[in-house]
């Protein structure tokens, strides 16, 4: 097995192929936009030469069971593994936001460093967390556990755009929750923007219509442009829940059809 210490890997660890087009795409009806579009849960590894980054720490098969229809690959300590690397390597996880399916496995990384924008942490740390909106959309086990580690000092409250690592950038974006970032990653000489649920399918993006789940809609549209302008001297996004993903970079890792290897150009469709 090679050991992966230069690079970046988005990890599928889940899926729900029951899933319509009309559920992805802000005011769609999936009663009448009922094709077919399956949902890939993916976190993302960045491994720099003194650094290994996690963006987004998925959730737990507990919760997948949970919550049903979900199809559960592995964990990502797993998939770290797979990598030829431990999950008590992991120096830093980036959360890019505070969602169920981004924030679960976080206790199998107790060594690390926890990025979360204050907005994001404010607001699920308030009163809107008990209102039907939201109250489905959080896992409150996972808040408690980060307020754990914010006890014991671990987790570090930035406010924009901050340096994670030389080459790795955090940019508060907001736009699908008020404190959204994404992880703009240098590869060679390309930015790669690793854009979460910024945009869930590279659909969102390319034909300009926010996901479902908005906070505030200009926010997601100007998030849209931002990312353009990241990726604009060649270099490419990658969108948060695409299946697309895995057909526009067609290299994988240790021959793990999960372990998605992210270059500085996809393929284009
Ligand atoms: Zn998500």
């Amino acid at each position: 097995m090679t050991r992966f210490d230069d690079g970046i890997v988005a990890v599928r660890y889940a899926a729900r192929t029951e899933s319509k087009r009309g559920e992805h795409f802000y005011r769609f009806d999936a009663d009448c936009c009922c094709d077919a579009l399956p949902i890939d849960y993916f976190v993302w590894i960045v491994a720099t030469p003194g650094r290994l980054i996690l963006l987004d720490a998925g959730f737990t098969a507990e919760t997948a069971h949970a919550r049903g229809s979900r199809e559960f690959f592995g964990t990502i300590a797993e998939s770290i593994r797979g990598l030829g690397r431990s999950p008590d390597e992991v120096t830093d996880v980036v959360l890019s936001h505070l969602h169920y399916d981004h924030t679960g496995q976080l206790p199998d990384f107790p060594e690390s460093r926890i990025w979360v924008q204050q907005r994001e942490w404010d607001f699920w740390h308030g009163p809107m967390t008990s209102r039907k909106m939201y109250s489905h959309i959080y896992e409150p086990r996972d808040i408690e556990y980060l307020d754990q580690r914010f006890a014991s000092g671990d987790v570090r409250l930035i406010e924009g755009d901050t340096e994670i690592a030389p080459g790795v950038t955090a940019r508060l974006l907001g736009g699908h929750t008020p404190g959204l970032q994404v992880l703009e990653c240098s590869l060679g000489d390309r930015a790669v923007v690793l854009a979460s649920d910024a945009s869930h399918y590279y659909d969102n993006y390319e034909l300009d219509e926010p996901y479902a789940i908005v906070d505030h809609v200009p926010s997601v549209l100007n998030a849209f442009d931002r990312i353009r302008e990241l990726v604009a001297d060649e270099g490419t996004f990658v969108p948060g829940h695409d299946p697309l993903v895995r057909e526009r970079f067609v290299h994988r890792v240790n021959d793990d059809e999960n372990l998605v290897l992210v270059t500085a150009q996809a393929v284009v469709a």
